[in-house]
């Protein structure tokens, strides 16, 4: 059995580890953790309280993937619920659909009971002072003004640039699943989507090879397909290593990359289990592991690949 998460996941990963002892499924793993971390105050980037659009809004994106069927669910732009990752994950057992946005979403949401939730205080005050930064005290008095893009290209998280969750298990039967859920980047343009609830781009899991998800600029990550170019890259015979360095390298590869400042991190498993993570980007990261045969979870450097 065994739990890998990027950075932020450390408040569900015992949670994860618990429901797979217990003998619950990858999927009911990585659904557990990721509540944790979208219930966890103090973490700006996932939940309610992650740092809002440019509208003040907490617009939430999230996907769940399993590894047996490579049946998937995820909701994009999701305001006023708690847990975007449970409702994913709804999506995925009920609906004959993968992903829902925004008022349909919500309207899914509502149907099946779930938790309602608005923007913390303290992500609001973090808006409120980051339009009083960036936008003229006449502009603000009348925000939203009737032209935002330009207030879109402004967009930089104050904590840190980019964030989200990616939580990876395997469960006892050798099963694998992933969870992935974020706020987005902080002051986002009004319906934008990351990769976080793209099948393909922010995550992907197939037990025949392997798992991945990413953090970062979704942006990249969408156009290079990463989280399933892992895998791919495993199934056509590269090591989880090896197909880690490729995918960053695609990233690394487009031309234009620069236009948006920013990083990638992916964390994936291979199809026995075994971990890897590989970073873009100015700092080194990591990513936390914990299989059953450890004490405890350990927290390992990620590969640090740059231009
Ligand atoms: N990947 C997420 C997105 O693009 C954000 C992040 O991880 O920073 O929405």
């Amino acid at each position: 059995m065994i739990v890998l998460t990027s950075r932020g996941g450390e408040v569900g990963i015992a949670a994860a580890m618990e429901t797979l002892r217990a003998g619950g499924t990858a999927l009911d793993a990585v659904e557990a953790a990721a509540r944790l971390v979208e219930a966890d105050p103090t973490n700006h980037t996932v939940g309610v309280s992650g740092w809002p659009n440019l509208l003040g809004q907490a617009e939430l994106d999230a996907s769940i993937m399993d590894g047996r069927t490579r049946a998937s669910g995820a909701v994009g732009a999701l305001q006023g619920y708690r847990h975007p990752i449970s409702l994913a994950r709804q999506v995925l057992e009920r609906l004959p659909h993968v992903l829902l946005v925004g008022e349909g979403a919500a309207r899914f949401a509502a149907e099946v009971g779930a938790e309602t939730a608005e923007l913390t205080p303290e992500a609001r005050q973090g808006w409120e002072a980051w339009l009083a930064l960036h936008v003229p005290q006449d502009v603000r008095r009348v925000w939203p003004p009737r032209e935002l893009a330009p207030y879109a290209q402004l967009t930089a998280d104050p904590e840190q640039p980019r964030g989200t969750v990616n939580i990876l298990a395997q469960d006892g039967a050798g099963h694998q699943a992933v969870a992935v859920s974020t706020s987005g980047w902080a002051w986002k343009h009004p319906g934008r989507l990351g990769d976080s609830p793209i099948i393909g781009a922010g995550n992907y899991c197939d037990d025949r090879y392997g798992a991945a998800a990413c953090t970062g600029v979704g942006e990249w990550t969408i156009r290079c397909s990463t989280a399933r170019c892992v895998v791919l890259y495993q199934q056509l015979g590269a090591t989880v290593e090896e197909a880690c360095r490729r995918a960053a390298r695609d990233l690394l590869d487009l031309p234009d990359r620069r236009r948006i400042a920013g990083w990638v991190n992916i964390v994936a498993l291979d199809r026995q289990g075994r971990p890897y993570g590989i970073s873009t980007g100015a700092e080194p990261r990591c990513y936390t592991f914990w299989s059953d045969g450890m004490a405890a979870p350990e927290t390992r450097q990620s590969e640090h690949l740059v231009a």
